[in-house]
Formats: structure tokens, sequence, C-alpha cells
């Protein structure tokens, strides 16, 4: 993430930690930082990396112009390791080669830092071998360890490290990251509403179950609004077939809350808050089927199936009960 001002807006409670901590010089021996996809870890890697070298500090952060600025940057500084996985995993012989490298005494000062990408990919012994290494801290040798899915990493490796959390992405971070990346503004809008982080929300623009799912609510709302006797049938032979299990329905009732909730905010004039933007049509067509009141009532009915389907209650009755509530 070339881009400071992002990482800012994104992480401004770990960032202002880590500026405190420099203009202290209280930089611990070990950090991992956490946080899932997008969120900015190699950045802050990097940051944390420029600033035990740079020669031009000024109030906690690098210049990200000097000559060590740029080396880091580009992968050339000769006391800055960045360790990734090697296929599948982190080896053992990585670690070990690290290890090597720094026995050397400062090839430029005796500052030296290394990078572990995707800590949680270590093998174990490769956990192990660096848990030596973070037992006899050297006073000039910064470790820092990122990874998406901390509960992998050893607690023997973890307490020895400050923690750093990163927060989770905005709807709006991901959004906008989607839309970098190429996917159609309607469809960024949708997917980082209903995903919780970068990577699933990405994925759903190659998913075809997601595609159909989505074709799905949209042919049960016309059927809703002018074949009414075939609203069952069409729950029981095209819904179910492919929301076939609890999990896939609560996403397949994640879906009609958010169209009703669209309703809503077509009906109260905030036609850019809405998600399901490629269906302004539907929608508005929604609106007169359907009052304000009608959709407040039907969202609550949508809340009271999502509960019964984590209940124990037989998913087809779910949605035969919420099928008729949407008729009224
Ligand atoms: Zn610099």
């Amino acid at each position: 993430m070339e881009n400071w001002a992002e990482l800012e807006k994104r992480q401004p409670v770990a960032m202002k930690m880590l500026r405190q901590m420099i203009i202290r010089e209280r930089v611990a021996h070990a950090y991992l930082i956490q946080g899932d996809v997008g969120t900015g870890k190699e950045a802050i890697g990097y940051f944390l990396a420029k600033s035990l070298f740079c020669k031009q500090m000024s109030a906690g952060e690098p210049c990200h112009r000097c000559n060590e600025c740029l080396r880091i940057d580009s992968g050339n500084h000769p006391d800055v390791h960045w360790i990734r996985p090697d296929g599948a995993s982190i080896k053992k012989e990585q670690i070990a080669h690290l290890q090597k490298e720094f026995t050397y005494t400062g090839l430029e000062s005796n500052q030296k830092v290394y990078l572990i990408s995707h800590a949680d990919l270590m093998t174990t012994n490769a956990a192990n071998r660096l848990l030596k290494f973070l037992e006899e801290p050297s006073k000039k040798t910064t470790a820092i360890l990122m990874t998406e899915n901390s509960q992998a990493i050893l607690d023997t490796v973890k307490s020895r490290c400050q923690i750093i959390s990163l927060m989770p992405l905005s709807s709006q971070s991901i959004e906008e990251l989607l839309l970098k990346e190429g996917i159609m503004p309607e469809n960024a809008r949708l997917f980082s509403a209903i995903m919780p982080n970068l990577e699933q929300a990405r994925a759903l623009d190659q998913d075809e179950w997601f595609a159909q799912a989505r074709k799905l609510v949209v042919q049960l709302m016309g059927i809703l609004q002018s074949k009414q006797d075939e609203a069952l049938l069409f729950i029981q032979r095209q819904w179910m077939e492919h929301f076939s299990d609890r999990e896939k329905l609560n996403f397949g009732l994640d879906l009609l809350m958010y169209w009703f909730k669209d309703i809503i905010y077509l009906q109260i004039d905030q036609k850019e808050t809405i998600i399901f933007q490629s269906y302004l049509k539907e929608l508005e067509k929604c609106t007169w089927h359907w009052s304000k009141n009608d959709t407040t009532q039907i969202l609550y009915s949508i809340l009271e199936a999502k509960r019964h389907v984590t209940q124990n209650i037989h998913p087809m009755l779910v949605m035969e009960k919420l099928t008729l509530q949407m008729q009224r």
C-alpha cells in the first residue's frame, strides 16, 4: 500500500500507537500484526522497518524518500529480511537461513529487522526454531510477524510478541478496494455489504452459486407480486433446492433482508444507500406493492425466520411461513 493516507484512514489507532512508540523509543523486540486481508499488515510492517532505519524521521514518521526508506521499499536493504511462505508453508530452513544471516554482525549498522508474512503458516519446526530466536532478544533485532489467523500461531510465540490488532475494513473500504480491482460498481456495493471481509467479498464475483442465489431472490419478488399462488411451489422446488442447508438458507434470508431494506431506502428517498443497485427498477415495483408498514413487518418476519433457522425448526417450514407473511 503506497498510499499512507489510506493506511492512516483504515488504521488510525494502530498508527497512532506506533508513532508514539517510535517517538518514545520504545520499540519492542517482536511484534505480531494481526488483521484480515487488506487491512494493511504489510504496510505497517514497512512502516515499522523504515522507522528503524530512516535518516529523516519526523514526528514518528519515516520520510519514505531517503536511501534507507527506498531500499526497504524495493526489498534491497541488507539488514531487512522478509520471509514469505515457500509454497504452502514457511519451512525450518527458511528460519535457519535467517538466523545464519543474522550472525554476521551488522552489514551496515547493528540494527536488523526480519518480517514474516503469513506467520501462521510456519511449520512446527520452523516456529520452534523462531522461538529460540525470540527467547534471546538482541537489542538491535526486531521481529515483525504478520498473520490473518493468529489462532494458528503457537502461544509461546505469541506471548513473546507485542500484539497489534488491526481493525476490520469497513464495508465502504471493501467497496473502494473492489472498485479498484475492476469489479462493477453495482456489484462492489452488494459484495462489500454482505461479506465481512475483502477476500470473501471478492470471491463472490466468480461465484456461480451466489449469482443463482441473487437471481432466485429477484424471481421470488416477481412471483410474490404477480403470481401469488405459485409462491409456495417456487419455494419448495427452486428455493429450497438451492438454499439446501441451514447455512445456505441463512444466507438467502440475508439477501432477502438486504432487499427489503433497500425497498425502505427507496421509500424514504435514500437511493444512494441502496445495495442492490443493479435492480432499481425491480425495487421500485416493490415499493408499489408493499407499503412502508408492510416492508417493516416483513423485515421483522425475516429476522424471526433467521432465528428459527438456527433453532431446531425445519427449514422448509420456516420458509413457508415467511412466504405467507410476505404475501400478506
Ligand atoms: Zn527515510
